[in-house]
């Protein structure tokens, strides 16, 4: 059985935990501090990293995890020297018992990747900064076309898939959401459900590929209500990908 939780970091970062028999790992330790103390007081067994870009609230903890233990981490070739197991598309590897494949997936930035991997089963996806709950990363140093590509990549995978991405976005996200695609029931019964996991303090994730594709605007630039959308606001009538653009670029400065 793999468990997987939330560890808080700066204002909005999550850090996966993933734990199985009583080892774990850690996807995008931007600051060690909580980490640190649950190998201090012996509640972690922590045996690995992994890494989807190279970004400082994602990579910042890592110097001083590895002071602390001998880790295998696991991550795209970029600037960071600690990734010690440099990974890219379709390789595949073992850690704590959990086997994970990489899906290279740039547009955030050129580096990043996802990791996937099954829980019982179960796919799960760890995906950083591309895909958000009722989101999308920002276009840092790719193209609008490779990060329209690398959504499409990942809408390939089932729809059962688990998503656990890099930070608690949901509630800003849904709110645009209900902007580009305001007759989206599906969106409106999520966005109520978001709003009281956040007032009883819960995380807004996992989510589903399966619960993307009904409300993520990102994911539903082929729909009739985002089209019309980006229709009236922009007097674009665009294919698919050009509906993406100009969607992500409004989101830019919503
Ligand atoms: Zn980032």
């Amino acid at each position: 059985m793999l468990i997987i939780e939330p560890i808080k970091a700066f204002d909005d970062n999550y850090i996966w935990l993933m734990t199985k028999n009583n080892k774990s790992v850690v996807v995008d330790p931007g600051d060690a501090t909580e980490i640190i103390k649950l190998i201090d007081n012996q509640a972690i067994n922590l045996e690995g990293v992994l890494i989807t870009h190279h970004h400082y609230d994602h990579t910042n903890g890592l110097s001083e995890l590895i002071e602390k233990k001998n880790l295998k981490v696991f991550g795209p070739k970029n600037n960071i020297s600690e990734i010690n197991n440099i990974v890219g598309d379709s390789d595949q590897f073992d850690l704590i018992g959990i086997h994970f494949e990489v899906l290279e997936i740039p547009g955030h930035t050129l580096d990043h990747i996802a990791f996937y991997t099954f829980n019982n089963g179960n796919p799960v996806l760890l995906c950083g900064d591309t895909l958000f709950a009722g989101g999308c990363g920002r276009v840092f140093e790719g193209t609008f076309s490779q990060m329209f590509n690398s959504l499409q990549k990942l809408c390939t995978l089932p729809e059962t898939t688990e998503v656990y991405c890099g930070h608690e976005y949901t509630n800003s996200n849904l709110l645009f959401a209900l902007e580009a695609d305001p007759n989206n029931k599906d969106l409106k019964d999520e966005y109520n459900q978001v709003i009281n996991l956040i007032e009883q303090g819960e995380p807004t994730l996992p989510t589903t590929i399966s619960k993307e594709l009904k409300i993520n605007p990102f994911l539903r630039c082929n729909s009739e209500g985002i089209k019309n959308t980006i229709k009236n606001k922009f007097n674009l009538e665009g294919n698919e990908e050009e509906t993406f653009s100009a969607l992500r670029k409004w989101k830019d400065n919503f």
